[in-house]
């Protein structure tokens, strides 16, 4: 038929396809399979509304690898092209697009972590061959074309004698590109970036068994058959309405084939107005490990994988989640920094944090138990979202659970109204008590509930971020670790202890403690509480370590650098055991009285460690024998 040059207005464009984005070469195949899948789909609508005067059938899109050739073959039956078509789609089309694409983007493509790079289309296949074909039949009445280009600019169009409709596109692959001959290579490709589209791919034949007749005449049925490579039905393109649980737990296996764990609940999102999205978001099982896991949220583009990155689409906490997003309306060539001050973007990821909250909101109400035994897998994302996004923190204020060390689970209104007849202070300040650790703090745990306190379990390595947002909020309230006093000053009262050692008493008291124990560490305090109250016993006060395990998670530090571990040691003056100290007429048996009940002290804080702990244990030893 023809040969010709393509109009080319920078006469290197191959070299540059070719370069461009080196470690991104693998995209060239996701290209031809859209392609091949818009050319199905071409086809399907224009039999559905009467204008191909075909069978439309059940296409294939088929890959082929001929190593021994060195090609790659894309296969098609979709709509086809005539000779006109080639020359307008190919020749001039595509090669503006791919033209105008790299002119925009040669620069900023390479810091800008685009998601993908849609638009390079057709072209990004000679990013791995030194000469491509394309052989293709139309729909309609015309004679095949066959189109071929080595790479410059010439290319050649002849006739053809395909008969069958669709389109063949054969890639010679470059002897840099090897790669993409090897059968695993294209299959871990296929499946990473074609697992949901829409229609049909085959890539080999594999030996399928299945089972035939009944009882003693049952056997086994060995058949090849065709190796279709992906699910054009995907869980997130069908309605909610026809999805069961189950449906959603198969699906969650398919998209994480090597997650073993069950995720703890869905959440399926569905829109087109003011944007078209759909998907299926997993709250999975999380630890209190504030890595980022590698199997992370997949966002599509009308079931052609784009990227596992959606940071900037999705709301960071919520990036913690998996599943699947699947949006036409996101822009993919764009840079990140454009991609989150974009209106669209924005709006998206509003909705997926209303959706997210709204469903929460929703398990509440109907099935608090689930919420419930969920919750310690869940709060992290929770307590993530309520302290970077205001709209979801108002929402969640309402479903956020604390758990209490009882085992059961209130929400703020209902701890208030369940705490507020025994733990308001002396001030009116409604103190809530909380331990991080129920085996570590048992002791403090104890003294706390003994008074009627009702002590929380909060063990997130964020939570502190959130009581502090808590208590800014509403000044009369506050939280405050068992171990950070002694009880009777956790939550302080009108009805101070009497003393049983007179002032006197206490100035000769605290020198002799304060000889031994060490300084830099402690701060003596004595207090006079109830004498079946601990007679030594080690705080550390709420602010400082609050602060420091703030700091640790990121933010809220308000001072820069370390904080020193700052205890404090609070001795029971009422105790027996303190006035026996004063009494004690040797120094050497005082002392060792002191040392002791400091040890005590400690252990019981998990303090006490190394050969200091040697040493306690072995003076216990000498004391009892
Ligand atoms: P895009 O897919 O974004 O339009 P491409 O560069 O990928 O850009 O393709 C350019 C054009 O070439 C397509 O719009 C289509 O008209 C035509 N084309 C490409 N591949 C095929 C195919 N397999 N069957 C029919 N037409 C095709
Ligand atoms: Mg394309």
């Amino acid at each position: 038929m023809s040969s010709g040059k393509i109009n080319v207005a920078v006469e290197n464009i191959f070299p540059l396809i070719k370069k461009f984005l080196y470690s991104d070469h693998e995209i060239f195949l996701r290209e031809l399979v859209s392609n091949a899948t818009d050319a199905t789909l071409k086809l399907k609508h224009l039999s559905n509304i009467g204008e191909a005067n075909v069978e439309y059938g059940n296409p294939q899109i088929e890959i082929k690898v001929d190593k021994d050739n060195r090609t790659l073959h894309v296969i098609d039956q979709g709509l086809g092209m005539t000779a006109e078509e080639v020359n307008k789609y190919i020749n001039e089309v595509a090669f503006s697009g791919a033209e105008e694409f790299i002119n925009q983007y040669k620069d900023s493509a390479k810091d800008s972590g685009i998601i993908g790079h849609f638009g390079l289309g057709f072209y990004s296949a000679f990013m791995v061959s030194e000469k491509v074909e394309i052989i293709t039949k139309s729909h309609k009445d015309a004679p095949a074309a066959h189109w071929a280009c080595d790479g410059s600019p010439e290319y050649t169009l002849v006739e053809h004698d395909k008969t069958v409709r669709g389109t063949e596109i054969i890639l010679h692959i470059d002897s840099d590109s090897d790669e993409f001959l090897e059968e695993a290579r294209i299959r871990e490709l296929l499946s990473k970036y074609n697992k949901f589209m829409p229609i049909p791919i085959k890539f080999g034949t594999k030996e399928q068994t299945h089972e035939e007749g009944e009882g003693d005449d049952k056997k086994e049925i060995k058949e090849i058959v065709d190796d279709i490579i992906n699910n054009p039905n995907p869980a997130w393109t069908k309605k909610p309405s026809d999805l069961k649980d189950e449906d959603y737990k198969s699906f969650y296996r398919e998209l994480y084939p090597m997650q073993f764990e069950e995720p703890l609940f869905h959440i399926h999102l569905n829109v087109d107005y003011p944007f078209a999205l759909t998907g299926i978001l997993y709250f999975p099982k999380l630890n209190n490990d504030l890595n980022i896991q590698k199997d992370r949220i997949q966002l599509y583009q009308n079931q052609v994988f784009v990227t596992d990155n959606v940071e900037g689409i999705v709301p960071e906490f919520l990036t913690m989640l998996r599943g699947v997003i699947d949006s036409p309306d996101i822009p993919l060539n764009v840079s990140r920094s454009y991609l989150q001050a974009d209106g669209a973007v924005k709006k998206i990821s509003n909705y997926i944090t209303k959706k997210v909250a709204d469903k929460l909101q929703a398990i509440f109400k109907n099935e608090r138990e689930n919420l419930e035994q969920k919750w310690n897998d869940i709060k992290m994302v929770i307590e993530y979202g309520m302290l970077s996004e205001e709209k979801f923190y108002e929402k969640a204020k309402k479903f956020n659970l604390f758990p209490t060390t009882d085992g059961t689970f209130l929400t703020l209104d209902e701890l208030k109204e369940q705490t507020k007849e025994a733990q308001t202070d002396k001030d009116g300040k409604l103190v809530q008590l909380y331990a991080s650790n129920a085996d570590e703090q048992h002791a403090y745990i104890q003294a706390a509930k003994n008074k009627g306190y009702t002590v929380l379990l909060l063990d997130s390595p964020i939570v502190g971020h959130l009581l502090q947002k808590l208590e800014q909020e509403d000044d009369k309230l506050g939280f405050v670790r068992v171990d950070a006093d002694h009880i009777d000053k956790l939550i302080a009262k009108d009805e101070p202890q009497l003393s049983k050692l007179s002032d006197e008493e206490k100035e000769t008291l605290k020198p002799l403690i304060e000889n031994v124990v060490p300084k830099e560490q402690y701060t003596v305090q004595l207090e006079a509480m109830d004498s079946e109250a601990a007679p030594f016993m080690i705080t550390q006060p709420e602010f400082m370590r609050r602060m420091k395990e703030m700091q640790q998670t990121g933010g809220g530090g308000m001072f820069g650098g370390g904080f020193p571990d700052m205890y404090q040691l609070v001795v029971n003056v009422n105790h027996p055991l303190v006035s026996q100290i004063l009494e004690t007429k040797t120094k050497k048996k005082q002392e060792r009285l002191i040392k002791q009940s400091l040890d005590l002290a400690r252990l019981s804080q998990s303090l006490l460690k190394g050969e200091e702990l040697t040493a306690f244990i072995k003076r216990s030893f000498d004391m009892i024998k």
